[in-house]
This record gives C-alpha cells, structure tokens and sequence, in this order.
C-alpha cells in the first residue's frame, strides 16, 4: 500500500464509506505497523497452545486476510495518521464542537468473581488488597462531584456479589433523588437479562462492558474457559434492548491480537452501533499470567481511536486513562485523534491506589478528579474545553 492508497482510505472513511477487510488491515499495518510495544515473550507459543486446549480449540494460525503490502516509509506512515487524526477531528468538532464532556469515575469495588487474563484485579490475584465501598462512601463520592460539575457518574467494580440487584437498585434509586439531573453509567460487568432490566427500571442511563475482541478464538486466550464470548455479546444485545446507551470497546495490542482481529473489531462495532466504545492500550499488569507481555502500540490505538470516530461520528469516545497511562501526553493525544470524553476517578484515595487493572495505573494529578482545574487547563491548551454536561449520546 502506498502513501496515495492510504490517503484514498481516509478520504473514504471519511466519507463514511467502510473499505474491505484486506485494505482495512493493509491500511492498519501501514500507517501503524507496530502492533506492540516491545518483543512478545518465548513463552507465548505455549502459553497460546494451553489456552486453546483448555477451551477445546485446536492451535490453528487464523486465516490472514489478503494483505496489500505496505511501501510507506516512517515520515509517510505519520503523515498518514497526521491525516487521519485531523479528519476524525474535524467530525468529531462538526458534532460536539469543542466540548469534552467529563464522567466522575467511582471504582465501588475491586473484588470480582471472574478471571479475565490480563487484569490485576482478577479472582485469581491472591495479592490484590480488595475492598468495597460502602453505599454512603459512594454517595458522598457523587456529592463531592457534583461539587466539581460533574453531571454523569460512572460506578465501576468487579463483578462482586456483594453488589445484589437490590442494592444496587437501592443504590441508583438515591442517586437519583438527590442528583436528578445526573446520569448514572454502570461497569459491573455481566449480569443476566433481569438484572440488567430492573437495573435500568432504577434510573440506570448507560452500561458500558467491553466486548475485548470481536474474534471468538482471541477472546478463548485472553478468558479461561469459563467466561465465553458468546456470553460477553449476549450481554451486550440484552443491554442495547433494556434500552441503555451501551458501550463496547477493547485494548489495543493484547497478547495475540492480529490485525485481523482489530478489523474485526471495526466491522463488530460497525453492525453493533453502540454509544461509547473504550479504547486502550493493553498494558501487562505484573501479578498476572500476561506479566512479560509487552504493551500495546500507542500510536497504534491511537489510529483505531481515530477510526473508530469516523465509523461511528456521533459516538462518546473516551480518551482513556490507559492511554494516559502509556504516553505523558496520552489524553492530549486521543483527544486530538478524535476522542471527546475523559473520566477523572472520584474514588477516594485509598480506593484509587487498590483498583489496580494494570502496572502504574494512573490515579494521582490530572486523573484525580480533583485536579479538575489542572485538567481544563491542560484541555484547554490544545484548543478545547470541558463541559458542565450530561453529555447523552445524540444522533443527530
Ligand atoms: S476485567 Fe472486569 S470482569 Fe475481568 S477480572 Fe477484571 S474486573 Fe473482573
């Protein structure tokens, strides 16, 4: 692929026009050809083969889509997602303006029955220190943001027992007496049908619940057996029907993710239509099965941030904390690939430092919601500006 094909492409993403599979994955590869950050270790091929046995699969190479090959050279793969980048601004500017809208992040607990391979909170992380917070901890955590301007309240946890239908009902139901021009978005993972519906019934607005990769086989690498992908899209179509703005995403650069499967993931995201799509880099956290693995590219998340926004233009794209995490500047820069939301954590402080998803997991200076000036400021320098706002999603 050439720099002229490449440019052929954006236009046409532009344009909303969805090229083929093999010039998605040809376009992928050239303007972003580095998948990960560093080498793959040498255990990785056995890892792969124990991990497809354990879910009944046979270790077989995935089908590779036909690839043009890319004759791009580094200063022409940048000036490919220079491009990219300022055309998923300029629609996401024609939408929002320069709006970002902000979410106060409350981390509720880290206790989680499941035992997803790449994350330090997992069941199986006998080091992890766990905790809850209490319903009145997490109220005074809503009271302190609506201090601050914020007007949607994300409440993030494992999926802890603790947190019963009932209490969380109860829970949704103060929230919104005491804030009701407050929107509430649950991450606590996955429920049944019901309990996503009475969920909703009791002012819940939004669900967010990654779909980690659109390839079955993938998903059997990165889950044990128990947790299938079949299960994960159940749950997000119940979600979509219970009627809340739903949110679906993924990490860039985890353990054997090709680039087919990030095609996949454009082409899921493309049929799924959800409202929210996080984004970010996998980033290895040391007390997991994934500790040696290298993270993933920034530059490569930050081309399917950017794509991501022209598939999806009227979309609530977060600019995440992971891709603060691997670049100082990261926010900055999905922002300036099209992104529009950020998340400073409202958990107090003891909670931030134990919410530990992967290695040096940001939750001090611009991340803390506390630092929401700092964090206008930064905002502001590159010609944007947070917004005191619901910020529903909108197709319009
Ligand atoms: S990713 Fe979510 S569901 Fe999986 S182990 Fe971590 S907290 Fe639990």
């Amino acid at each position: 692929m050439n720099l002229q094909n490449c440019l052929d492409v954006v236009q046409r993403l532009f344009e909303g026009d969805l090229p083929k599979a093999a010039e998605l994955a040809s376009f992928i590869d050239a303007c972003a050809p580095d998948a990960f950050s560093g080498p793959v270790p040498s255990e990785a091929k056995n890892m792969e083969s124990l991990f497809l046995a354990e879910a009944g699969l046979e270790a077989r190479p995935a089908e590779p889509v036909c690839r043009i090959e890319s004759s791009l050279s580094s200063d022409e793969a940048g000036r490919v997602r220079e491009e990219l980048f300022e055309r998923a601004r300029t629609r996401a500017r024609e939408h929002f303006g320069n709006s970002i809208y902000v979410r106060g992040l409350i981390e509720i607990s880290n206790s989680c029955r499941q035992n997803c391979r790449y994350c330090g909170i997992r069941a199986g992380n006998g080091q992890a220190e766990r905790y809850r917070l209490s319903p009145e901890q997490i109220l005074e955590c809503c009271s302190h943001g609506y201090e601050l301007g914020f007007r949607t309240f994300v409440l993030q946890g494992g999926e802890d027992a603790w947190f019963t239908d009932e209490r969380l009902a109860e829970l949704l139901k103060s929230i919104k007496a005491s804030w009701p021009d407050c929107a509430v978005t649950l991450s606590v993972g996955e429920r049944s049908l019901a309990s996503y519906r009475l969920l909703r019934e009791a002012g819940a607005d939004r669900f967010l619940l990654r779909h980690e990769t659109a390839d079955p086989v993938h998903y059997a690498k990165l889950h044990p057996a128990s947790q299938s992908w079949q299960n994960r899209m159940n749950c997000l179509h119940a979600l979509k029907t219970c009627g809340y703005q739903t949110g679906a995403g993924f990490m860039v650069g985890s353990p054997w993710q090709t680039t087919e499967c990030l095609v996949k993931d454009l082409l899921f995201l493309r049929d799924f239509q959800p409202e929210m799509v996080g984004i970010g880099p996998f980033i290895p956290h040391a007390q997991t099965p994934f500790a040696h693995f290298p993270a993933g590219s920034v530059e490569r998340t930050l081309v399917m941030v950017a794509m991501v926004r022209l598939l999806l233009p009227f979309s609530m794209l977060p600019s995440t904390t992971a891709l603060g995490t691997a670049a100082g500047n990261g926010r900055e820069r999905g922002i300036l690939a099209g992104a529009n939301v950020l998340m400073p954590n409202l958990s107090p402080k003891e909670a931030r430092q134990r919410y530990r998803l992967y290695n040096n997991k940001l939750s001090e200076g611009a991340e803390c919601a506390d630092n929401i000036r700092d964090l206008r400021k930064r905002i502001q320098a590159i010609g944007y500006d947070i917004v005191v706002d619901r910020g529903d999603f909108r197709a319009c």
